[in-house]
């Protein structure tokens, strides 16, 4: 900035300088040019006055009559003026050599009676000047003049200057001064053109040195002497206002110096007045930056920086203002980070809204969920400087909402906003105004923020944050809030049910299983599963089985009680936990109480479902300590009690883990076994007597299990394979192979009413089954009535599906046999609802024939019911003749049993039929290459 300052004053005053000297130097050149002109001019007139004067003198010596030359050359001699005389002959020439002749211009001249001037130089160099006159006896009087006085006061004249005296041939007659070096006298002398305008002319200045200029004056001697001019020269060099000589240097320096010494001074102490209140500025901020608002307090400036000051003052006050409101509203957020209790934030929050806005008492009021005229309020008393207890109070919420959601928060008075809200004696209700503003939620009022006023109140809240910025901040806490319980409860709660789920379980568990050990005593888990809820879901629908289980949901807890954990596990399962209990029995009474509960039907969508449960029972930590294992343990118990028919609980016993363990072995050798295509069919004959020939084959499933029995029953693992999945690729294979035994068996001319095949239910619900069937069929290419297949009972429960499958099958031809009949349901509805063809009575009737009375009645009355309905009936399990003599008599003439043919391999058939036949007497079958060679079974 100093810089600036003096380069702005120095720039004009070089200016101004510059030009001063140069107006003032080319003054001065003028002048010089004049006092040169004046100096050849005068110095010239005064020689020219001295060779008249001399030429007179002469004159008038020799003018006087009757001198000799002698006497005139003794008179002339006596003057100081002459330096030396010579006569010479006048022949035009001089005699003597050394003398300067005359032209004939000035031979004319002396003849005439006037005189000469010649001058001369010697070898030395010097000029000698000769005033020439003839004298009366016709010599020429050479008069030498005295130099020293003819140039007497030239260096008076010069002065300074140089003064040169040249003749036409630039011969230098006279120097006065040192003449600049390198000068040549001919250019001095002005060209012809200039001469005859005006002798006193620069000449050519070209060739003069620089910084030198000159003037000269022709001194014409023509007229009087018949001689060339002589020209006078002044020679001088430019003058100059600073020259080294004269002081102006200093002064024009000394100005100069003093004026930037001024002006840096001044803008030093100007800038440092303005620096000083900017550097204070900027200290000010700083400290603003570090929470430290008293910036200017103590200064008293009247200036505009005063004005800024002020200001500035005013500023921070308002900073430091919102600079509480925000930390206030920054320390709820730390608050709400780490505490989630709306009571916590609150007792921080409400004292910093008391402060900042300056109020005597604030309230917020929470509107109960759901009630219309209870709410919470949390009030913080300034007079007390403290968070009253929360209180519960009764108000008319809807008028409240509608009052606050004004579009301007309305000011209301206290009366009536005590009518409104505050009966019990808080500060709020002895405020003189309250100010109300909606706390939202989606929108939605959720509860107010009161803040009452003792007084008038403050015109503009000048804290950058009003009521209103705080009720928002109070929403989005309250929003917060909610949010953090919304995802607390996803996080630990199912969201179907409503009930814990596995994580928040798994803890309650844990805490549970320490506190049992810790104290020595028993608690229980119950694993629960539902029994054929799937039948819910493919039935009614998912939404059903959704709603279902959310009944089945609040059964469990109003069995349970409160104050027990219970879970949803996933699916249908649920789990109780019973954190601490007396004794086992405590929880099997549980239990029965959830078994009796569910028994109730639950309808759904207008229709019932009837719903059991399987409940698997552990006790920790006897059972396990870890939730993993007690599930485990659990889930075994459930499994058993399954196993045992469904509807009851079971408690976990050790061996039930090795029960598993065989099973999960049979389940993986099964698949083994598949793969290798270990299994095999054999054959069992159904035999009709009376008609010889009329002969089927049962086709039963053999797996070739462990080393030390040969077949393991079918009873043991189809029941397995139906729970896994597997039968219904083993049932295809099955299928297939029993069709193309009976083609092979045609093919050999072996004639077999047709072939019998066990089918379970999990095959019918396949969506493909009946393609299936039929392409077994077109493969082996039998007739669809060469086919039956044996369904049970429990088949005909399972709904319009299968119901569907079923007609669809029999509608092809195909025969349906109802297997074990009598174990099961045995409705007569069913029998004649589906199409079935053929009623087998189960093995457990026929055992007891024919001395059990209760055996043979029901085996009779089956047998006349399936008369009536036109069905067959095939008596299974037939051992002894007494039970052939039996069921002849009652009607029943086609059996099946060991009596009549044991299980055998396909092979083995022919053989048997052919024996069979020729013991029965009856004609030989048409049967040619009976291959039966394999083992012969009794018959
Ligand atoms: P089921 O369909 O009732 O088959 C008849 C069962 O009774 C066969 O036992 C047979 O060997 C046996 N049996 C026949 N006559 C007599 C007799 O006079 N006295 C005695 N004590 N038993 C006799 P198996 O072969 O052990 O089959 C048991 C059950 O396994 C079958 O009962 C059937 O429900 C199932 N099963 C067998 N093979 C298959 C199959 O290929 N597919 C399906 N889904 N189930 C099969
Ligand atoms: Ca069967
Ligand atoms: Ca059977």
């Amino acid at each position: 900035m100093i810089a600036l300052y003096i380069i702005s004053a120095l720039v004009p005053l070089s200016l101004c300088t510059g030009f001063l000297l140069r107006e003032s130097s080319s003054q001065l050149t003028r002048t010089q040019i004049q006092s040169l002109d004046g100096l050849v001019r005068s110095f010239g007139m005064t020689l020219l006055g001295r060779l008249n004067g001399a030429d007179d003198v002469l004159k008038s010596i020799i003018s006087v009559p009757g001198r000799t030359d002698n006497d005139i050359g003794d008179e002339v001699g006596k003057l100081v003026w002459v330096r030396s005389l010579r006569r010479v002959a006048a022949a035009g020439q001089p005699s003597e050599a050394e003398l300067p002749p005359p032209d004939p211009r000035q031979v004319d001249n002396l003849r005439a009676g006037k005189s000469a001037v010649l001058w001369d130089t010697d070898e030395r160099g010097n000029v000698q000047i000769y005033l020439v006159r003839a004298l009366p006896s016709g010599r020429w009087l050479y008069t030498e003049l005295n130099s020293a006085w003819l140039w007497a006061d030239a260096s008076d004249y010069a002065g300074d200057a140089v003064l040169l005296v040249l003749d036409a041939h630039a011969e230098r007659l006279n120097v006065t001064g040192t003449p600049p070096a390198g000068l040549r006298p001919a250019d001095l002398l002005p060209s012809p053109a200039l001469r005859r305008t005006d002798a006193a002319l620069a000449v050519s200045p070209a060739s003069l040195p620089r910084g030198w200029f000159s003037r000269s004056w022709e001194m014409f001697l023509a007229g009087s002497y018949g001689s060339p001019s002589w020209q006078l020269v002044a020679l001088s060099r430019h003058p100059s206002l600073l020259s080294d000589s004269n002081e102006a240097y200093l002064y024009l320096f000394g100005v100069i110096g003093l004026t930037i010494l001024m002006i840096a001074w001044l803008s030093m102490t100007s800038i440092r007045r303005q620096l000083r209140p900017l550097g204070l500025l900027t200290q000010a901020t700083r400290r603003i930056a570090q929470r430290d608002f008293d910036a200017f307090r103590t200064l008293t400036w009247n200036d505009e920086f005063g004005d800024l000051a002020r200001s500035f003052d005013a500023m921070s006050d308002k900073l430091r203002v919102q600079f509480a409101a925000l930390e206030a509203l920054a320390e709820v957020d730390r608050l709400l980070l780490c505490t989630p209790e709306l009571e916590l934030i609150l007792d921080t929050l409400l004292p910093r809204i008391a402060r900042l806005i300056g109020c005597s008492s604030v309230s917020v009021l929470l509107f109960d969920p759901d009630s219309s005229e209870h709410a919470r309020a949390y009030d913080y008393s300034v007079t007390q400087h403290e968070q009253l207890p929360v209180r519960r109070i009764t108000t008319d919420v809807a008028a409240l909402r509608a009052l606050c959601e004004q579009p301007s928060p309305p000011l209301i008075d206290a009366a009536s906003a005590g009518s409104l809200v505050f009966e019990s004696p808080t500060d709020l209700s002895r405020a003189a105004t309250i100010r109300l503003q909606a706390l939202k939620h989606d929108g939605d009022c959720m509860g107010v923020l009161c803040v009452g006023y003792g007084g008038e109140v403050a015109a503009g809240e000048d804290t950058g944050i009003s009521v209103a910025d705080f009720a928002d901040r109070i929403s989005l806490i309250l929003t917060n809030l909610k949010q953090a319980e919304r995802l607390r409860r996803q996080a630990n709660y199912d969201s179907l049910t409503g009930l814990q789920n596995r994580q928040l379980f798994s803890d309650h568990v844990r805490e549970a299983v320490v506190a049992a050990e810790a104290a020595r005593g028993l608690g229980s888990l119950l694993y629960i599963d539902l029994d054929h809820f799937k039948r819910v879901n493919d039935t009614a629908g998912h939404m059903a089985g959704d709603r279902l289980l959310r009944v089945v949901a609040e059964r469990l807890t109003a069995c349970v009680g409160e104050g027990h954990s219970i879970a949803r596990l996933g699916g249908d399962e649920f789990a109780v936990l019973l954190a601490s209990i007396a004794d086992p029995d405590n929880a099997r009474r549980v239990a029965e109480r959830i078994l009796t509960g569910l028994q109730e039907p639950i309808t759904v969508d207008g229709r019932q479902h009837l719903v059991s449960a399987s409940i698997g029972m552990t006790v920790f930590p006897a059972d396990g300590t870890k939730l993993e294992d007690l599930l485990k343990a659990g889930d075994i118990a459930m499994y058993h009690a399954k196993e045992e028919g469904r509807g009851r609980a079971v408690f976990f016993q050790s061996e039930m883990q090795q029960t598993l363990i065989e099973r999960m072995k049979l389940e993986s050798g099964m698949q083994r076994a598949f793969m290798h295509n270990d299994f095999a069919l054999h054959y069992q004959p159904i035999v009709r007597e009376g008609s010889a020939g009329a002969l089927a084959v049962e086709a039963l499933v053999r797996w070739p299990g462990s080393n030390q029995s040969p077949y393991l029953s079918p009873t043991v693992f189809v029941p397995v394979a139906e729970e896994n999945g597997l039968i219904v690729k083993l049932g295809e294979w099955i299928l297939r192979t029993a069709c193309a035994q009976f083609t092979r068996w045609r093919n050999d001319g072996l004639k077999l009413e047709y072939v019998s095949v066990n089918v379970s239910v999990r095959q019918l619900r396949e969506p493909a089954y009946v393609l299936t069937l039929l392409s077994a069929l077109a493969e082996s290419g039998m007739r669809t009535d060469e086919l039956q297949l044996e369904i049970t009972e429990s088949v005909l429960a399972n709904g319009p599906e299968v119901e569907r499958t079923l007609c669809d099958i029999a509608g092809h031809g195909v025969r349906l046999a109802l297997d074990d009949f009598g174990t099961g349901y045995s409705s007569l509805s069913y029998l004649r609802k589906y199409p079935i063809r053929t009623v087998k009575i189960d093995r457990s009737f026929i055992q007891g024939l024919p001395h059990d009375v209760a055996a043979c009645r029901l085996a009779e009355s089956i047998i006349v019911m399936c008369n009536v309905l036109e069905k067959n009936v095939i008596a299974e399990g037939v051992e002894s003749d007494e039970q052939r003599q039996f069921l002849r008599g009652a009607g029943c003439t086609t059996l099946q049993g060991y009596l009549l043919g044991r299980p055998m391999e396909a092979a083995d058939i022919p053989g048997f039929v052919r024996r069979l036949r020729s013991t029965l007497g009856a004609e030989a079958p048409a049967e040619s290459a009976a291959t039966g060679t394999g083992r012969s079974q009794r018959a």
